[in-house]
């Protein structure tokens, strides 16, 4: 698998330049995002990210707000959601609403790389299911 295209998500500015590093020393690319609003409109001009990394709460637009858009906006993009044990019902709302997964803070990076590289394989999975089915329905129209 090519290595995983990852948009990370999250207020603490520190938190999001420390994971940064540690993701990319294991050959995940990321485009590291301050807030909600910053994340939707890089994802617009990023449209080959494979799995948003959110954190649930941040001030302005907060985690399930986000995950509702990206899920509106770019159906195929994963998210898996950050909490900390104040927020963990709203990480399994998010499931609810379409989260791939959650994940409780601090994280472990093996067991987020995980849930990251099954995420990614899910999407372009169904990416390349959609391509078949297109593909097969432009064959039968040259056959009929
Ligand atoms: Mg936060």
């Amino acid at each position: 698998m090519n290595e995983p295209y990852v948009m990370l998500v999250d207020d603490e500015e520190e938190f999001v330049e420390a994971l940064t590093k540690r993701l990319t020393h294991r050959d995940v690319q990321v485009i590291p995002c301050f807030g909600g609003e910053e994340a939707l409109d890089k994802l617009d001009s990023h449209r080959n990210v494979d799995v948003v990394i959110l954190d649930v709460k941040m001030p302005g637009l907060d985690g399930i707000e986000v995950l509702q858009e990206v899920k509106k906006r770019f159906p195929l993009v994963e998210v898996i959601m950050l909490t900390g044990h104040a927020t963990v019902e709203n990480a399994v709302e998010g499931m609810k609403q379409g989260a791939f997964d959650y994940l409780m803070k601090p994280c472990d990076l093996e067991e987020l790389m995980e849930k990251v590289e099954a995420a990614t394989a899910k999407r372009r999975e169904q990416i390349d299911r959609i391509r078949e089915a297109a593909v097969r329905n432009a064959l039968s129209g040259m056959v009929e």
